[in-house]
């Protein structure tokens, strides 16, 4: 199989490192790329999120499956304009992606399928605004009603906060507050048939104890030894099979990654949001956990033949990965810093880039992931904080509790 990849942060390598590994791989091609997936693919040149030109380069490379990795090529339609020139894509269409580009799309959908999520208001002016704010009380939540790379959230208990992010977004999307343990769980679908992933956790704060603004996350784990038993089966039952129905129904079928991010309530579990694309960094986790070969199981998705997929296989024991942000991360983070240490097995490269005499240098927020697998997730996660250790970047910062929590079983769900 030859396999195109889009994208170049730290879920793409480890999507990169995946598909490198499946041996019916013979070619990975990978654009942009970084300077991680470079050991493992070839990597060309193209704007992520211009459809024709994603489409005119797997023409080219003649690949047997495009694989997305990031959500703005899918929501500019980079899938159809694929589909259209007969070649597989792992990734939904246009107008499917819609469950991720709008937080209101996502919210119809939700109440049309019977989907259990948070109540919600789409507003537009200051006066709906604090009338949804007045309706639901704080803790506020107040989303961006557009693609905002997992940053567009806002969930505080000031009022003038929730009332300015509001004034900043224009169209919002206000909700109820979920109190509860968040779930990330990914499932690969053709459209009709689905096979969940492993569930996993992500943080999204900045700061150790969940404190910080959001980022696009810190670090993440899997699997959860918390969760409840039959979680997987339940939110299958009750909210993937019902929204792909709907989507179906609505005659566009979402094939892909659906994400489902979740808050385990006191009343069972309620999704927080769908994302059309895998996570970053859960990717980094579950897809260390998963024995079963990738590109395989991606080709199958793309091309309707998912339910002839053979039962996923995973490897025992746990995955930690942590987040090694730049300084500044997330508001201003600051790229060109040297980093030393990072070329070592499990270290994935988020935003990276290498000068022509072989410098490693940052060049984004999230700069790289130590990522460990082990035998259970207190080694899992000292392997992956030796991994941090050894990465040397000035002024970057990251989080010291991931996994913490769930090593120590002080993850509750609200009774
Ligand atoms: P989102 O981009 O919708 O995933 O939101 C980012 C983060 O904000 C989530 O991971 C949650 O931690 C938090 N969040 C979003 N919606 C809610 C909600 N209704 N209740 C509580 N927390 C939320």
């Amino acid at each position: 199989m030859r396999v195109l990849l889009l994208g170049g942060g730290g879920r793409e390598h480890a999507l990169a490192l995946g598909l490198a590994a499946d041996p019916a791989v013979q070619t990975l091609i990978a654009a942009p790329g970084n300077p991680g997936i470079a050991a493992l693919a070839d990597i060309r040149d193209v704007v992520a999120a211009d459809p024709g030109a994603v489409a005119a380069l797997a023409v080219e490379t003649g690949v047997d499956l495009v694989v997305v990795g990031p959500e703005a090529p899918l929501v500019a339609g980079v899938a159809d304009a694929v589909r259209a020139k007969g070649i597989p894509v792992f990734g939904p269409s246009a107008e499917a992606a819609r469950l991720e580009g709008s937080k209101t799309f996502a919210k119809d959908v939700m109440t049309a399928a019977g989907v259990p999520t948070a109540g919600a208001y789409t507003c537009t002016d200051a006066d709906s605004v604090a009338a949804a704010l007045d309706a639901f009380g704080a803790p506020y939540v107040v989303k961006n009603d557009g693609l905002a790379a997992g940053k567009g959230v806002v969930v505080t208990d000031d009022r003038a906060s929730a009332e300015e992010h509001a004034r900043e977004c224009g169209r919002v999307v206000i909700e109820e507050y979920l109190a509860g343990p968040e779930v990330s769980l990914f499932v690969v679908t053709d459209g009709e048939a689905a096979v969940p992933l492993l569930p996993a956790q992500d943080f999204k704060r900045v700061g150790d104890g969940d404190t910080g603004p959001n980022t696009g996350g810190m670090g993440a784990y899997a699997p959860l030894p918390w969760a409840p038993p039959g979680l997987v089966d339940e939110v299958m039952r009750d909210v993937v099979h019902p929204t792909l129905a709907e989507m179906r129904r609505r005659g566009t079928p979402f094939a892909g990654l659906l994400y489902v991010g979740l808050a385990i309530t006191a009343s069972g579990p309620r999704v927080i949001e769908f994302n059309a694309r895998f996570g970053d960094p859960e990717t980094q986790v579950v897809l260390a956990l998963l024995e079963t070969p990738l590109a395989g199981l991606l080709h199958a998705a793309a091309t309707g033949t998912l339910a002839d997929h053979p039962p996923l296989r995973w490897r025992d024991g746990a995955a930690v990965t942590v987040v090694v942000a730049a300084e500044g991360y997330p508001a201003t983070p600051r790229a060109g810093d040297v980093i030393a240490g990072a070329d070592r097995p499990g270290v994935i490269h988020a935003g990276t880039r290498r000068d022509a005499d072989g410098t490693l240098r940052s060049a984004g927020g999230r700069v790289l992931c130590g990522t460990a697998t082990g035998s259970d997730l207190a080694a899992a996660r000292d392997a992956a904080y030796e991994l941090v250790r050894g990465i040397e970047l000035a002024g970057s910062h990251h989080r010291t509790d991931i996994a913490a929590a769930a090593v120590e079983g002080r993850i509750t769900i609200p009774a």
